[in-house]
């Protein structure tokens, strides 16, 4: 059975830990600090780093944790520039299991905060990055709005009870936009409440799962008539396809 734990790192940051109970694996370690004071309280031998962009709150703690763990695989994006020489570079469907904890893991490429953006997916766990966040999404760095409705879509066609695990935390100011866009959504308005609890007492509001995303997410809901009629209302214009209504959300929540 493999533990799943979050790292809290930077302001809002998460990398997450995969363990076996002896052997481990990291997710976007932006800082090595927060991992090498986990590895060391519970004992546990770094085998394995996993990246899902290029940016540097997800890649800076990678060549400290070298220093420590030299025979830990790095394991990254092949159209993005390598993190450190020597990463293995991975392209969509490529198979790819984690060394140590054994972890079998399905590689889908994401484009849309970045061009190279990987997420991992396996054994009912999605590793997302900043493609997808409890209540919203990655800005578009790199990618265009086209490129981001079809990454969100491929995340949100994997079964409902994924259990999603996204670099930030971010929920509660998402989840003000969403209410913003979708004021009557009975099952927001209890997702709402059940975050804020949780945030109350300091726990991650994270990992979130597909079928709750699909229900609250309006950046999963593009293709909804009242999402649509409100978009529209605020970006003055007729928006006649799915993604053109994503984009106009995601114009807005830029400024929201
Ligand atoms: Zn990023």
């Amino acid at each position: 059975m493999l533990n799943v734990s979050p790292l809290s790192a930077f302001n809002d940051n998460y990398i997450w830990l995969i363990s076996n109970g002896r052997q481990a694996a990291v997710v976007d370690p932006g800082d090595a600090a927060p991992v090498r004071t986990a590895l060391a309280e519970r004992g546990l031998e770094l085998t394995a780093i996993l990246i899902t962009h290029h940016h540097r709150d997800h890649t800076g703690g990678i060549a400290p944790l070298l220093a420590d763990w030299p025979q830990a695989q790095v394991f990254a994006p092949a159209a993005e520039p390598l993190p450190v020489p020597g990463a293995r570079s991975l392209a969509d469907g490529e198979p790819l299991v984690l060394p140590g904890i054994g972890l079998e893991l399905a590689v889908l490429a994401v484009p849309g905060h970045t061009l190279g953006h990987l997420a991992y997916h396996g054994q009912d766990m999605l590793f997302c990055g900043d493609t997808m966040f409890s209540g919203g999404c990655g800005r578009l760095f790199e990618g265009t709005p086209v490129q981001m409705h079809q990454s969100l879509a491929r995340l949100a066609a994997l079964p409902g009870h994924t259990r999603v695990y996204c670099a930030h935390e971010y929920t509660q100011a998402n989840l003000a936009f969403c209410h913003a866009v979708e004021p009557d959504n009975p099952e927001l308005k209890k997702y709402m409440q059940k975050v804020a609890k949780l945030r109350q007492q300091g726990i991650p509001s994270l990992p979130t799962s597909i079928d709750q995303e699909k229900a609250v997410n309006v950046f999963l809901r593009a293709h909804l008539a009242g999402v649509r009629a409100r978009a529209q209302l605020q970006a003055m214009m007729e928006l006649n396809e799915d993604h053109e209504v994503f984009a106009a959300l995601r114009r807005w929540k830029d400024d929201f």
